[in-house]
């Protein structure tokens, strides 16, 4: 595990001149992917000027999530699974043998992950601090509490899962090398979070720019429990785990942001009624198109590597899943490892 020294946590002070390093404002933070100083994006935002990383002032907090996404969800999971079942050596038998490692979700919330994972077969665990219902997750292995207070000191895992919860921590830095930590040699980091590539992303930057703020506010979750904190890219997601830990990269990867099942639901549980009904034509009609655009959703799996000494040992060789490195970006290259 790289060392964590104070540069890279939020809310370091800028150089003394911080125009030496192009910057345009008077951020208060620099970036946590590559160093460089934040940009003010909005009062509450603030964006790396040269990987485009953003970071809000927004309260973390354990909350609800949103309404509408069961089916949505429930499909990229499965395509999650999948992606763990090809990187790992034995393919999706190395999480059900009993007694072995096993999968961990952070952030387990109604535990839908937890059972597509079961229903494979799979040793999966969750960690929730927030469960609002316990039956739903009666059957599933569900620990409350936070990542990594509430593990065991000497858990680790063949599998680490973050399913939209990344983008929600307030030390991303901490987060990710406790991952690294807590995965055994040859495990794999999965990050689904949203990308600010995505089309929506593009097109609410500029519309915030011009005043107009919900769609934006939206998509960080302002005004919602559990607000986001950080946006990534893959790019810049790279970087981020690069600079913090040697983790590295096997696969990127997009997965769909709207499904047409569900989206009323979703549409109403976040707007009035009349912005609602004004909204919903809009958005089913978007909905078709968006399937060709620049996803909002990303995938992204790092995995440790292998170290025949012990977790803490630096990597010795190439795991065998480095090899395969893919990604499903068209313009998107592998950095070199
Ligand atoms: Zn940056």
């Amino acid at each position: 595990m790289k060392s964590t020294d104070e540069s890279s946590r939020i809310g370091r002070p800028l150089a003394e001149n911080p125009s030496q390093h192009g910057a345009t404002a008077t951020p208060q933070q620099r970036c946590l992917a590559c160093d460089e100083p934040m940009v003010s994006e909005a009062s509450w935002v603030f964006r790396c000027g040269a990987c485009n990383f953003m970071i809000s002032t927004l309260s973390p907090g354990a909350g609800r999530g949103v309404a509408g996404l069961e089916s949505l969800r429930l499909r990229n999971f499965e395509t999650v699974l999948d992606r763990i079942a090809e990187l790992l050596p034995t393919g999706a038998s190395d999480l059900q043998q009993c007694g072995g490692a096993h999968l961990l979700e952070v952030g387990c919330a109604k535990g839908w992950f937890l059972k597509c994972a079961s229903l494979r077969g799979m040793r999966a665990e969750g960690l929730e601090p927030d469960i609002e219902d316990t039956a739903l997750v009666r059957n599933l292995n569900v620990r409350v509490g936070s990542f990594p207070e509430a593990l065991d000191p000497d858990a680790r895992y063949r599998v680490i899962v973050f399913n939209d919860v990344f983008e929600h921590l307030p030390d991303p830095v901490q987060a990710i090398a406790e991952v690294e930590r807590r995965l055994e040699p040859g495990g794999l980091a999965v990050l689904n979070l949203p990308s600010s590539d995505g089309v929506i992303c593009r097109a609410a930057r500029p519309l915030n720019r011009l005043g107009l703020a919900g769609p934006y506010e939206r998509l960080w979750q302002k005004g919602m429990a559990s607000p986001h904190i950080t946006c990534f890219n893959p790019g810049n997601l790279r970087s981020f785990v690069k600079r913090h830990t040697e983790l590295q990269p096997v696969y990127a990867g997009a997965l769909p942001a709207v499904s047409r099942r569900g989206l009323w639901k979703r549409i109403s549980s976040a707007y009035p009624r009349a912005t609602s009904v004004a909204l919903f034509p809009l958005a089913w009609c978007a909905s078709f198109g968006l399937g060709l655009c620049p996803s909002d959703i990303q995938l992204a799996i790092f995995q440790k590597a292998q170290s025949p000494n012990g977790d803490s040992e630096p990597p010795s060789a190439p795991s065998a899943a480095l090899g395969k490195f893919r990604t499903a970006f068209p313009n998107d290259q592998a950095e070199p490892v």
